[in-house]
C-alpha cells in the first residue's frame, strides 16, 4: 500500500478484520505470564518473555505503517541495541553520524566496542562522503538532531550496498508517515516510539523495522534471549497513540513550518534551522525524502539568558527534553553539553492552535 491516505485510513481498522460477532473491538491489554498448554505446544503462545497477544497488536499497528513486519522494543534504545546486535559481530566495521543521538554514541563506545566491532564516526551532513569498503554497517539518521543536517539516504545505500555492507536508519524524528528508509533503500529502521508515535510523553517504546527476514528472526531472537521486552500496558498505550499518528503529525507539521516561516525573520533569531526552508543548504533532498519539514526548529539567540528567558515566558512551552508530544516544548541544548551555541534552543512544535502558539511565541521572543 503506497498512497499515504490509505495506509493511514487502513490503520484505524486493522484489528477489525476476523473478530467474530460479540468481540471486543479494541484489541486486548494481555497481562497473563503463562498460557493454557496441555499436550503439544508448538504453535502456541508458551511464555510471557516471548508472547503477548498485546504486542501483537502494537506491532501489526507499526509493520502497517512501515510497510515492513516490525518488533517491539521497551525504549528506542532497546531497538537500536537489538538492531546493531543483529547486524554486527566481532571485527566489523561501524560507521556512525557523529551529530546523531547521544546514547547510540555511548553504546557504540561503552559496550560495542569492548566486543570487538571498530566503531567511525562522521557527521551527518558529510555522510555521504563515500569511504564504504571493507565497512560492514553505516548507520544513519537525518535529520540529525539538534543540528537537523540532512543525509541521502538512497545514494548511501546504494553506495553502501555496492560495496557489500548494510545501512540501519534511525528514523525516530521523522517517523514511517514522514520518510521511508526502507523504501529509499535501508536495510533497517529502527525508532524511539516514546516521541511523536505514542506521542503523550507517558511510554519509553521503540521499533525494529525490516524486510530481511534473517535479521527480522535474529532481532525477535534478542529480544526474547536478553528479556528486553515491553510492558503489556506499554504496549497497548503505544497502539492507542499510533491511531491519532496521523491527524497529531499533520497539526504538528503545518504548524511547525508556519513558525519556521515566521521566526525566521525575527529580530532576536540569530539563526533558524528547518530543513525544509530554502535556506536549509539541504532543501532540495528535504524536498525529495522527507514528506514534511519535521516538528523540530532549531533557533540561535544572542546567549543562553535570552534563551533561557524566550523558553520561561512562552505559556505554551513545556521547558523539558525530548520531543514529539502533543505540547510543544523546547530546550537548551548546551545544557547537555552538545557542540551548539549558548543560545541554541530545540523547539519541537505540539498539537496547540496555530492562532494561539504563534502570537506566544512571537511575543515570548519580543520579551526575551
Ligand atoms: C529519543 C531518541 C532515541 C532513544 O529513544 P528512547 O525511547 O529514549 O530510548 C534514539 N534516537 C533518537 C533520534 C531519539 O530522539
Amino acid at each position: 500500500m503506497t498512497d499515504p491516505a490509505a495506509r493511514a485510513a487502513a490503520l484505524l481498522h486493522l484489528h477489525h478484520g476476523g473478530l467474530e460477532p460479540g468481540d471486543p473491538l479494541r484489541a486486548p491489554i494481555g497481562l497473563s505470564t503463562m498460557f493454557h498448554l496441555p499436550g503439544d505446544p508448538a504453535g502456541l503462545r508458551g511464555y510471557g518473555r516471548g508472547d503477548n497477544a498485546t504486542w501483537d497488536a502494537a506491532e501489526a499497528a507499526l509493520a502497517h505503517l512501515e510497510d515492513a513486519p516490525s518488533v517491539l522494543f521497551p525504549s528506542g534504545m532497546a531497538a537500536i541495541t537489538a538492531g546493531l546486535m543483529a547486524m554486527l559481530k566481532a571485527g566489523d566495521r561501524l560507521i556512525l553520524p557523529s551529530d546523531g543521538y547521544y546514547t547510540t554514541r555511548l553504546l557504540t563506545e561503552r559496550v560495542l566496542e569492548r566486543f570487538g566491532v571498530e566503531v567511525e564516526m562522521r557527521p551527518t551532513a558529510r555522510m555521504a562522503e563515500g569511504g564504504f569498503d571493507g565497512v560492514s554497517l553505516v548507520m544513519l539518521e537525518t535529520p540529525s538532531n539538534p543540528g537537523l543536517d540532512l543525509c541521502d539516504i538512497a545514494g548511501i545505500a546504494a553506495e553502501v550496498h555496492a560495496a557489500g555492507g548494510r545501512v540501519i536508519c534511525d528514523n525516530t524524528t521523522m517517523t514511517p508517515l514522514g520518510q521511508r528508509p526502507l523504501d529509499l533503500g535501508a536495510d533497517v529502521v529502527v525508532a524511539s516510539d516514546t516521541k511523536a508515535p505514542n506521542g503523550h510523553s507517558d511510554v519509553l517504546a521503540g521499533h525494529v523495522a525490516t524486510r530481511d527476514g534473517e535479521l527480522l528472526e535474529r532481532v525477535r531472537d534478542w529480544r526474547k534471549i536478553s528479556g528486553a521486552i515491553p510492558g503489556p500496558m506499554e504496549a497497548w498505550l503505544l497502539l492507542r497513540g499510533l491511531e491519532t499518528l496521523e491527524v497529531r503529525l499533520s497539526r504538528m507539521w503545518a504548524t511547525a513550518e508556519a513558525v519556521a516561516a515566521a521566526l525566521a525573520g525575527h529580530p532576536k533569531v540569530e539563526r533558524l534551522v528547518y530543513p525544509t526552508r530554502p535556506d536549509h543548504p539541504q532543501a532540495d533532498l528535504a524536498a525529495r525524502q522527507m514528506s514534511s519539514g519535521g516538528t523540530l526548529i532549531g533557533l540561535t539567540l544572542a546567549d543562553g539568558e535570552t534563551a533561557t528567558r524566550f523558553i520561561t515566558g512562552c505559556p505554551y512551552l513545556a521547558s523539558a527534553t525530548s520531543f514529539g508530544g502533543v505540547h510543544s516544548s523546547a530546550e537548551r541544548r548546551a545544557r547537555w553539553g552538545d557542540e551548539v551555541p549558548g543560545g541554541f534552543v530545540r523547539l519541537s512544535i505540539g498539537c496547540e492552535p496555530e492562532a494561539a502558539l504563534m502570537p506566544a511565541l512571537i511575543e515570548a521572543l519580543d520579551r526575551a
